[in-house]
């Protein structure tokens, strides 16, 4: 596959998660990071793939009996031999119960686009627009130039989910000026912890987010995913929070864990992830919130916690 062709995992229409307004999010495949604790596994990989759900499985056999590559082994719980599969999507297409399901496809900027047009009056009303997510969809900078291209042309308003792990240059002249608010991830701040977490150290990931937080003209708004254990440590908050505070962004979002990724992993043929399979208890993201208020509170020149505003867990930055 080549990088300036992108598959998409899904779209995802009606969304009020991914920005203001009613969106539509598109989900790319690949990501140049490969976390953990990714609440999308199923957009880590930029291949096509094969995700198999044993609870829809009414053992009809039509699988096995399809598969060209003797793929399928209907007594094996992982329904899939990894092995021998070549995603050709076979399966999928004769299962009658989508227990096996295909992810992966190919829009071009055209199609994708008009698709996404099809909500602008949910967007103009809601004050929404479109949502590129994913995955990571700077990987493919001349695609997501040319469908932003369209988008900007009928007037639609761009959000932008990032890891923050991007050639700058690049992003900077293909896909920064088509786009209205980036959410950035900040995740850890010890380099040896990201490695370990996310596959990639972070020096990259910080330092675009400062120069975007500099010289773009763009809202940036940074997000901290909760992961117990992990980026949900004091020592993890208190670093997240003093760097956001000295690269003077005014607000940051802190978004409860999703355990997606423990039973996503699964389906795919890859092991779970060594986390919690529940999302966390309200007073255990009290007890986050409130030591997150308290690290910002210590902080020297002094800040305003707001985090009674529209989101909970959105913590603005007041400076002296
Ligand atoms: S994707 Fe193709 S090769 Fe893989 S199990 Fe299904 S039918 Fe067989
Ligand atoms: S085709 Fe689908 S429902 Fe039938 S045995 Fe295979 S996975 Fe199960």
């Amino acid at each position: 596959m080549e990088a300036s062709r992108p598959l998409i995992a899904t779209v995802k229409r009606g969304s009020l998660d991914d920005g203001p307004g009613i969106r539509s999010v598109v989900f790319f495949k690949g990501c140049p990071l490969k976390c953990t604790f990714c609440q999308n596994p199923e957009t880590q990989d930029p291949e096509p793939e094969i995700a198999f759900r044993s609870e829809q499985c009414i053992r009809c056999g039509s699988c096995a009996g399809a598969c060209p590559e003797g793929a399928v082994d209907l007594d094996d719980s992982n329904r899939i031999r990894r092995d021998r599969c070549v995603r050709c999507g076979i399966c999928a297409v004769v299962c009658p119960g989508r227990a096996l399901y295909f992810i992966g496809r190919y829009y071009t900027t055209v199609e994708l686009s008009e698709l996404l047009l099809r909500d602008r009056a949910f967007y103009r009303y809601s004050g929404g627009g479109v949502t590129l997510s994913g995955g990571e969809c700077t990987l493919y900078p001349d695609y997501v130039e040319s469908l932003l291209h369209l988008l900007k042309v009928a007037g639609i308003h761009v959000v932008l989910e990032t890891s923050g792990y991007f050639d700058y240059g690049i992003f900077e002249d293909k896909i920064l000026p088509y786009v209205d608010l980036i959410y950035y991830d900040i995740k850890l701040m010890d380099r040896q912890a990201h490695i370990k977490h996310t596959g990639r150290p972070n020096e990259l990931i910080l330092e675009n987010f400062h120069r975007l937080v500099s010289d773009a003209e763009v809202e940036v708004h940074p997000r901290m995913p909760l992961v117990p254990g992990i980026t949900a440590t004091r020592a993890n908050l208190s670093a997240v929070a003093d760097f956001l505070y000295k690269t003077r962004v005014t607000s940051v979002s802190l978004l409860p864990y999703n355990p997606a990724a423990v039973e996503m992993a699964p389906c795919l043929g890859r092991p779970a992830p060594k986390l919690p399979g529940n999302f966390m208890k309200p007073e255990e993201e009290r007890e986050i919130y409130a030591m997150f208020s308290e690290l910002l509170e210590g902080m020297r020149d002094g800040c305003l916690i707001a985090p009674e505003r529209e989101l909970k867990e959105t913590f603005l930055f007041n400076k002296i």
